[in-house]
């Protein structure tokens, strides 16, 4: 690992100039990573959230292991009927892959709807994981792929289903002493999947976003999953709305349905960029939105 004092990069040097004075590691490999992750140190990624967040001094940390160099986090593999996405894959390498074009368009959907381009060139999808911002866009694509998220420690290796890693508002199944470093998402080819994100003007984040996942046989509905972000301090899979669409074909009748029948008794959030009811009248329209398109 080469360990390096901040000075002399300039983004970092104006960076040190607003928070409390850290030290920079840069790791080589995981196993140089995980090493690195005690006390008080934290990962970097594409540094979108985080640096952000520590000049904001929502974040402090005594080192930040910067993982950005290390190839095995980076790139898209197909094994069988899975698809591995290296955590520290860019948004924009995920929308551009072939393979993800082919086997989880949701995937490309969804990335290419990311801030802009220079956020995409840049952030990550295990640092946006990671963060768990309830407005960020990837959570709804996992939760309506059913995709899997992989935890590296020292001594562990974990996979976290999709709907048991999103644990709360900028809170995961993440422990500090591990790593992100892949994301396992059955190949979705024969689905219709669709994802449509209200966004919030200036920071381009989902208000609400609505993603589906549909598998028709003949010409009902066998698998469907509605998932949303930005709606809730956590992303959820919506049962009432999934389970509406299940069985019958899609048309007119059936959307109308599933709007109808979404799940009411979710805390919806409001803030000063949208109330609860504004919230839940675009989850409405993003739903409708988005089983049209599949339409
Ligand atoms: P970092 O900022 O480096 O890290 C974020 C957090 O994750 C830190 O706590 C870090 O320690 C941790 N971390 C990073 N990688 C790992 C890992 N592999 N394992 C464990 N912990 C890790 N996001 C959206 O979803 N939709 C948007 O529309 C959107 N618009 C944006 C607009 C702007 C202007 C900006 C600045 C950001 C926007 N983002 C948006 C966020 C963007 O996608 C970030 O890139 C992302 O949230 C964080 O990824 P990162 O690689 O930059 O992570």
């Amino acid at each position: 690992m080469t360990i390096d004092r901040i000075k002399g990069i300039n983004p970092i040097k104006n960076l040190e100039m607003s928070t409390n004075p850290f030290q920079y590691k840069r790791a080589n490999s995981v196993d140089d990573a995980l090493e690195a992750l005690n006390g008080d140190a934290k990962i970097l990624a594409g540094g979108h959230s985080l640096l952000p967040a520590m000049k904001l001094r929502l974040f402090s940390a005594d080192t930040l292991v910067d993982i950005s160099k290390i190839e095995s986090l980076k790139g898209i593999q197909v094994d069988g009927e899975t698809i591995i996405i290296g955590a520290g894959t860019t948004h924009q390498a995920i929308a551009d892959s072939e393979v993800v074009q082919e086997h989880i368009p949701l995937f490309a959907q969804v990335a290419g709807k990311i801030g802009d381009v220079q956020v995409r060139n840049v952030g990550t999808i295990g640092g946006s994981l990671a963060h768990a911002d309830p407005a960020a866009d990837w959570p709804a694509a996992l939760l309506a792929c059913h995709a899997t998220v992989v935890l590296q420690s020292s001594s562990n290796t974990r996979e976290i289903p999709a709907d048991e890693f999103f644990t709360g508002m900028f809170s995961t199944a993440l422990a500090d002493s591990e790593l992100i470093t892949q994301i396992k998402v059955p190949s979705h080819t024969g689905f219709i999947c669709r994802y449509e994100k209200f966004v919030q003007p200036a920071s381009r984040f989902a208000l609400v976003g609505c993603a589906i996942c549909i598998k028709q046989d003949d010409d009902a509905i066998s698998q469907a999953t509605v998932a949303y972000t930005g709606l809730a301090d956590t992303p959820f899979v919506d049962k009432g709305a999934s389970a509406a669409l299940q069985g019958g074909s899609l048309n007119q009748e059936s959307i109308e349905a599933a709007v109808e029948a979404r799940d009411q008794s979710v805390y919806v959030m409001s803030d000063h960029f949208a109330s609860e009811s504004y919230r839940k009248h675009l989850a409405g329209v993003m739903l409708e939105r988005a089983l049209q398109g599949a339409v």
